[in-house]
C-alpha cells in the first residue's frame, strides 16, 4: 500500500519569521499521524526557521524547491543538495513548470538534479506535465514521456525507490481550474506504466505520483479517491493554514 502523500509548494511566499509562526500554528491544528507523508517546502530563506518551528523529531518533513547539481562552487545564487541536507531537508521539489519556463530548465538539467540530490540522501520529487496547448494537440502522452525520459534515464531501481513524480498539467497551476479526476488517473496510468516499461513492475508499483494543480481541500477528497492517485503537490492552498490543514487530515483519513 503507497501512503499518501501531501507536499506543500510555498513557492516564493513567507518570511523566515511567518514561515515559524506558521508552522506553529500549523502543528497546533495537525494531530501527528503516521497515515500520511506531510512535506513543506519553503523558500531557501525559511528553511532554518522551518526546521526549528518543526522541532528536532517532527512528522512533518522538510523539503527545498530547487537544488544545483554541482555540490559547491562558482555558481552565484545557487544552493547544493549538501547545503539543503544541512539545513535538514529531506526532500526536493525538481522540474517544477515555472522553473521550466521561467528559468528555461531542461530536461537534461533536471536529470542533473535528481543525481545530486539521489548522492546527497535526498530524495526528489520530480514535477512533469503538459501545456494546454500540448493537451489540446492530443501531444499530454508524448510531453510527459518526454519528460519522464530525459529527466530519469539511467537511474536504478534503487534509486527511484527513493523518487516521488508530480503529475502537474501547466495549465492546471494556479488557475483555479484542476484536472479532472479522470484526467489525472488516465495521465498517472501512463506513468506507472512508462515505470514499468523502463524498470519493473515492483517499481511502478511502490513509486508514489501526485497529482498537482489547484488543488482544494473541496477538491481533494476527489483527487485521492482512485488509488491511482497517491497524494498533491500544493501551491496556493498551502499558504492559507485552514485550507492546507484541511487537505492534509483528509489526506490522513480517507485510506486509512
Ligand atoms: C504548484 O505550483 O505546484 C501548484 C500545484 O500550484 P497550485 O496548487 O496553486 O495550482
Amino acid at each position: 500500500m503507497r501512503r499518501p502523500f501531501i507536499v506543500g509548494n510555498w513557492k516564493m511566499n513567507k518570511t523566515a519569521s511567518e514561515a515559524a509562526a506558521f508552522i506553529r500554528d500549523l502543528r497546533e491544528r495537525l494531530p501527528a499521524s503516521p497515515n500520511a507523508d506531510v512535506v513543506l517546502a519553503p523558500p531557501f530563506t525559511a528553511l532554518e526557521s522551518a526546521r526549528s518551528a518543526l522541532g528536532p523529531s517532527s512528522w512533518i518533513s522538510l523539503g527545498a524547491q530547487n537544488v544545483h547539481w554541482e555540490a559547491q562552487g562558482a555558481f552565484t545564487g545557487e544552493v547544493s543538495a549538501p547545503m539543503l541536507r544541512d539545513l535538514g531537508c529531506r526532500y526536493v521539489i525538481v522540474g517544477h513548470s515555472e522553473r521550466r519556463t521561467l528559468f528555461c530548465e531542461r530536461d537534461e538539467d533536471i536529470r542533473k538534479k535528481i543525481r545530486a540530490a539521489l548522492m546527497h540522501g535526498l530524495s526528489p520529487i520530480l514535477c512533469v506535465g503538459e501545456s494546454l496547448a500540448e493537451r489540446e494537440a492530443g501531444q499530454t502522452e508524448s510531453v510527459i514521456t518526454t519528460q519522464l525520459t530525459g529527466s530519469l534515464a539511467g537511474l536504478t531501481t534503487e534509486n527511484l525507490a527513493t523518487v516521488t513524480i508530480a503529475y502537474e498539467p501547466v495549465w492546471a497551476i494556479g488557475t483555479g481550474r484542476a484536472a479532472t479526476t479522470e484526467q489525472a488517473v488516465a495521465v498517472h496510468r501512463s506513468i506507472r506504466l512508462f515505470v514499468e516499461t523502463g524498470w519493473d513492475s515492483q517499481t511502478a508499483s511502490t513509486i508514489r505520483i501526485l497529482y498537482g494543480g489547484s488543488v482544494t481541500p473541496q477538491n481533494i477528497e476527489s483527487l485521492l479517491a482512485p488509488d491511482a492517485i497517491d497524494g498533491a503537490l500544493v501551491g496556493g492552498a498551502c499558504l492559507n493554514l485552514d485550507s492546507f490543514a484541511t487537505i492534509v487530515r483528509i489526506a490522513q483519513t480517507q485510506r486509512a
